[in-house]
């Protein structure tokens, strides 16, 4: 049986990577999905794949109060309601915290953190109005350990995963389950790996390796690999089903046992 039959997702971030995953698994899980992006043509064409009976698009730019308003009308507008909410969307830079201009910091903080709380403040009160749902956050492993090079990311994930915990205790008794998922390295545009290489050969200046993006998960995921999006997307399935019916306020690390340590031999 599909496990998401009669519910309404908002997936933000779904023109591409993780986002468009996302909304495809639950969309085939009976699911009818939004997908949100600033990238029009990439998110248009993810919606008119799934299928014009079971996904709208529309343009969100998650780091405006003014849009979100939006966006939660053509959910109500194609499907009648919303009872679910993958915030999803994301911005990654890397830049040695020294050396992190303001401006950039403020920018990752908007998307990331900003965005995350205006979603849910957005997607809650139609939540409350179905009579229950999920929302999913989008964190990371850097929310949960140190990696160099990341500092406004770091901080804006941290902050996902307590509004996470903050929220799940604030809509318990309104029947709104609220959890996070932290992944580690997936492979999506957003780990490109010139950008990868570019903190990994910083890293290991002098040492005079040059460091891919391949090897460099081989070393450190002790799974030996980076993620898949499909992989992500099955545990945001889990978070929006009754499968986690009992589950709520937590982070789930998908990082092929990254957070776990390190192995003594790769
Ligand atoms: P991605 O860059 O492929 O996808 C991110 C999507 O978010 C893109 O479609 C982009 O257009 C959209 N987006 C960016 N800014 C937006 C905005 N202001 N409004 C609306 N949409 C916006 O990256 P991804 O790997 O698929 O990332 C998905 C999520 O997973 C992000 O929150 C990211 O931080 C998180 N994450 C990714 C990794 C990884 O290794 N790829 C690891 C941990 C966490």
């Amino acid at each position: 049986m599909s496990q998401l039959n009669g519910r309404v997702v908002l997936v933000t971030g779904a023109a591409r990577g993780q986002g468009a995953e996302e909304a495809r698994l639950l969309a085939a899980e009976g699911a009818r999905v939004v997908l949100a992006d600033v990238l029009d043509d990439a998110g248009r064409a993810v919606a008119a794949e799934i299928g014009r009976d079971r996904a709208v698009y529309v343009h969100l730019d998650v780091s405006g109060e003014a849009g979100w308003g939006a966006a939660v009308a053509a959910a109500k507008d194609a499907f009648g309601k919303l009872d679910g909410l993958v915030n999803n969307a994301g911005i990654l830079r890397f830049n040695a915290l020294v050396d992190t201009p303001e401006e950039e910091f403020l920018e990752v903080f908007r998307v990331n953190q900003l965005g995350t709380f205006l979603g849910m403040r957005a997607a809650i009160p139609e939540l409350v109005a179905a009579g229950g749902g999920t929302i999913v956050n989008t964190a990371s492993f850097a929310a949960l350990a140190g990696l160099p090079y990341v500092a406004s990311y770091a901080a804006s994930k941290a902050a996902v995963v307590a509004m996470t915990r903050v929220a799940a205790l604030e809509l318990a008794a309104d029947g709104i389950r609220v959890n996070a998922v932290c992944p580690g390295g997936v492979d999506t545009p957003m780990t490109d790996p010139g950008l990868l290489d570019a903190a990994v050969d910083a890293e290991r200046a002098g040492a005079g390796a040059a460091a891919g993006a391949g090897e460099f998960y081989r070393k450190v995921v002790p799974m030996g690999r980076i993620g898949r999006p499909a992989e992500v997307a099955r545990m945001v399935l889990f978070l929006t089903s009754d499968a986690s019916s009992y589950v709520t306020g937590q982070p789930f690390v998908v990082d092929g046992g990254w957070l776990a340590g390190t192995r003594l031999f790769s």
